[in-house]
């Protein structure tokens, strides 16, 4: 049974500690804008203290055998599938998540967990070719402590993302979730811990970006960093990063296409596109909220989704599917300011456009229509569960508007013309395409973004050499 704590500490050195100068901040619940509880607020010091807590575990972890490493992160999966209902609990209440939503996502995060403990010792290097009296070869090393800085909105779906594949590879790593939402980690690495990871493998500290998590960026013990957030944050650390010369895996924002042809299957695709820019109240980075529909439907389309959005149950604890609040009070006024700038663009409101009148941070489903690629409700990430309607006519037409974007991170194909998906796929700047379905994917998929969505991939096998530098090794024999 969960018990909520008052105070939260960093996680450094598989204990919790009080931040170096006192100070904390507050978790606020979304559903009724009550404190949940203080959370430390770091500064430089806790993540000094913490890069000395990883780079201490380094040597251990890096030089274990490969396969015992993925067996303890195995033995982690399972460990945190087993504390699912608490940690959703956690997610919920922190998020606004409906739980049935969060316990799915969590699943996911046990599951990168799995696949990558399981992926460990795959790593090989390679005997190099160069004659018969050289004896050449390649490692592949981890760079040591690797810095993880995760968002609010799928907290720790995103963090085991980023972890998993780091420590399977041998790092290990100093981690600053979103100032909003760091219960959830905070539990699960207690309970790693608890399931034998070692203590300063995975360290947490909390706390603002500009404070803990640049401090985190910038030290010169980091050398790899791992971001995921929004795209404008992505460029203060790419910044920072240059300074250092370091890599950073960079997952940004995006404002993806869903593409219903004229043959789709509607029953299905209704449901599906609507699920594709507002589950989790469309605070996902991949959120297909440009939705694009052959002028042969589109009234038709226009009627089924207007009607389907009206009868989302609105409150985080309804019968999933249902909406929940957006996460914090600086997204709700986000959102809210795209829909005063959606009336002074003139798109017509379909449904939806205003804030919900009960307490918490709760906006209305929102589908605009007589939007053009020049408004800014069409360029830019809302991240709340809205969504805009475009017609087209020709198969050019809807790739042209579905690549009319900053962006490209993901995109939908709603078709039943097989050939149509493979012709389009290709011509989609978008690094994951979903056809029949949104968001129906797994961690063997690689995922990450084209253009300013963002560069490097998490998930599936190639994740892990993100975490890795080569070496070559020449002996003359
Ligand atoms: P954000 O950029 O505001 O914050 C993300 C993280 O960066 C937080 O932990 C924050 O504290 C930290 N941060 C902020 N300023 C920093 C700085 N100067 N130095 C170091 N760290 C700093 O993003 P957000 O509002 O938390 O999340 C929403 C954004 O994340 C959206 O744009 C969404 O699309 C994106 N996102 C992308 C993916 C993906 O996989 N591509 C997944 C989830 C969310």
């Amino acid at each position: 049974m969960l018990v909520l704590k008052d105070k939260y500490d960093h996680f450094i050195g598989g204990s919790f500690h009080p931040p170096a100068d006192g100070t904390y901040t507050k978790s606020i619940n979304p559903d009724n804008e009550e404190i949940i509880a203080s959370v430390a607020r770091g500064n430089e010091s806790d993540i000094n203290k913490s890069v000395a807590a990883a780079k201490g575990a380094s040597d251990h972890w890096s030089s274990m055998r490969a396969l015992d490493r993925g067996k303890i992160l195995i033995e982690v999966a399972e460990a945190i599938r087993s504390h699912i209902p608490d940690l959703a609990r956690i997610e919920s209440i922190e998020v606004g998540m409906p739980e049935a939503f969060a316990a799915g996502t969590l699943q996911t995060a046990a599951d990168y967990l799995t696949y990558y403990g399981g992926l460990a010792p795959s790593i090989q290097g390679e005997q190099l070719p160069m004659g018969v009296n050289t004896h050449a070869y390649t490692r592949y090393e981890p760079y040591g402590v690797v810095g993880v800085i995760t968002p609010w909105n799928l907290p720790l779906n995103q963090t085991a993302r980023s972890i998993s594949p780091a420590l399977a590879t041998g790092n290990t790593i100093v981690h600053k979730p979103s100032e909003h939402t760091s219960l959830s980690a905070l539990l699960a690495a207690e309970i790693a811990v608890d399931a034998g990871l070692p203590a300063g493998v995975w360290n947490i500290v909390t706390g603002y970006g500009a404070e803990a998590g640049s401090a985190l960026v910038r030290h010169q013990d980091v050398h790899k960093v791992s971001f995921t957030g929004s795209l404008q944050t992505g460029m203060l650390i790419g910044k920072m990063a240059a300074e250092k010369i370091m890599p950073v895996t960079m997952e940004l924002g995006g404002k993806s296409p869903d593409i219903v042809y004229e043959d789709a299957d509607l029953e299905k695709a209704v449901p599906g596109v609507l699920m594709g820019f507002a589950v989790n109240s469309g605070q996902v980075c991949s959120a297909g909220s440009r939705v694009l529909v052959h002028r042969e439907i589109y009234d038709e389309f226009a009627d089924m989704i207007a009607k389907a959005a009206c009868d989302l149950p609105i409150g985080k604890d309804e019968k999933f599917p249902c909406l929940g609040p957006l996460a914090n009070q600086v997204q709700y006024e986000k959102v809210l300011d795209y829909f005063r700038i959606a009336r002074d663009e003139g798109a017509v409101v379909l449904t939806g456009g205003n804030a919900v009148d009960r307490m918490g941070y709760y906006v209305q489903p929102t589908i605009y229509t007589h939007v053009d690629m020049s408004m800014r409700i069409a360029q830019e990430e809302i991240f709340g569960p809205v969504g805009v309607l475009i017609p087209f006519e020709t198969e050019e037409e809807a790739i042209e508007i579905a690549n009319h974007s900053d962006y490209g991170l993901a995109a939908g194909i709603w078709t039943t013309d097989v050939s149509r998906v493979h012709r389009i796929a290709a011509q989609l700047d978008a690094g994951q395409i979903f056809v029949n379905s949104y968001y129906d994917t797994g961690v063997e998929a690689p995922f990450g973004g084209y253009k300013k969505s963002g560069y490097g991939r998490e998930k599936g096998m190639m994740a892990m050499k993100n975490y890795l530098q080569v070496k070559s090794v020449i002996v003359k024999l």
